[in-house]
């Protein structure tokens, strides 16, 4: 807990790209050794990219995509570049979490980094559009489900494998929301991979796409949405938004951040570790064997 910097953290460079072009912003996920791999470095860079979004009055519309052969394969746990100990330039009133003990630690780390930055970006107040290819895994949903767009590609597949550490999935809860309750209840129970199409069928996907094509028509989606006023757009996702809100959307997601910080601390307190023992290769281990037991 003493180290401030991560070597191999700081030599990894533009791990979030952006580019503003025709009234549509695209940010980047720019980790493609590591499928994408959230750490934190990537976490605060992508809500400075939300922010210089949000700021640029000539930018209508939000891309948010990820670089290489996968949108992203969920937050790090385990690639050189893991900085959960490092203290971070915080957005929010949460004090910070790296010298903290036993349960707050994480709790006020992933209150801030996690649950508070993805309700910061779900609210941002122009469209997101987000473009899936390949793997979108744990904290990769997290991601494409703060985005109000979601188009991916054919082979695009969407899981959260969280309850194998004994958590009730990832920390944005909105698995309910995303899909109806009892395919929701399967997603989790099973761990198993949601195809693309099964995506689309469920209204968690707008539309669907292939690698060749991804790009264009994300970027033809995001132009149209571009032609409408700006006021209108903020207004009509706020509208949306709220009425999530009303149905329950934000203080379920409250309960749930309960319960999933009950999961790391007794898994803490069994093992001695918050993720129950998982690190990425475990649990890509883990998800395989399971992938051959056929339901
Ligand atoms: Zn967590």
């Amino acid at each position: 807990m003493s180290e401030t910097t991560n070597a191999a953290a700081e030599q990894e460079h533009d791990i979030v790209l952006y580019h503003a072009d025709q009234g549509v912003a695209t940010i980047t996920m720019n980790r493609p050794k590591y499928n994408n791999a959230q750490n934190g470095r990537m976490t605060y860079e992508l809500d400075d990219a939300f922010k210089r979004a949000v700021a640029d009055d000539e930018v209508k519309v939000i891309v948010l995509k990820g670089e290489g052969k996968h949108f992203s394969a969920g937050h790090d746990i385990g690639t050189p570049g893991r900085d959960i100990h490092l203290s971070q330039d915080r957005t929010s009133m949460w004090y910070d979490h790296a010298n903290k003990e036993g349960g707050e630690f994480l709790y006020v780390r992933e209150a801030e980094a996690y649950l508070g930055m993805c309700r910061r970006w779900r609210d941002v107040p122009k469209p997101t559009i987000a473009a899936v290819q390949g793997a979108c895994i744990a904290g990769g949903l997290m991601l494409a489900w703060v985005c109000d767009l979601i188009v991916a590609t054919d082979d695009a597949f969407f899981s959260d494998p969280v309850v194998r550490m004994g958590i009730p999935g990832v920390e944005y809860f909105a698995h309910p929301y995303e899909l109806n309750p009892r395919i929701a209840k399967e997603f989790l129970f099973t761990g198993d991979r949601m195809s693309a199409e099964r995506a689309h069928q469920m209204g968690m996907v707008n539309r669907i796409s292939t690698r060749d094509t991804l790009n264009d028509d994300v970027q033809q989606l995001a132009e149209k949405v571009a032609t409408m006023p700006r006021l209108g757009l903020a207004l009509t996702k706020q509208a949306i938004n709220h009425v999530e809100d009303l149905q329950g959307k934000r203080n379920g997601m409250e309960a749930a951040f309960a319960w999933h910080h009950f999961a790391h601390t007794h898994n803490d307190l069994m093992s001695g570790d918050k993720l129950g023992g998982f690190d990425a290769k475990k649990m890509a281990e883990e998800n395989k064997k399971q992938a051959e037991v056929k339901s």
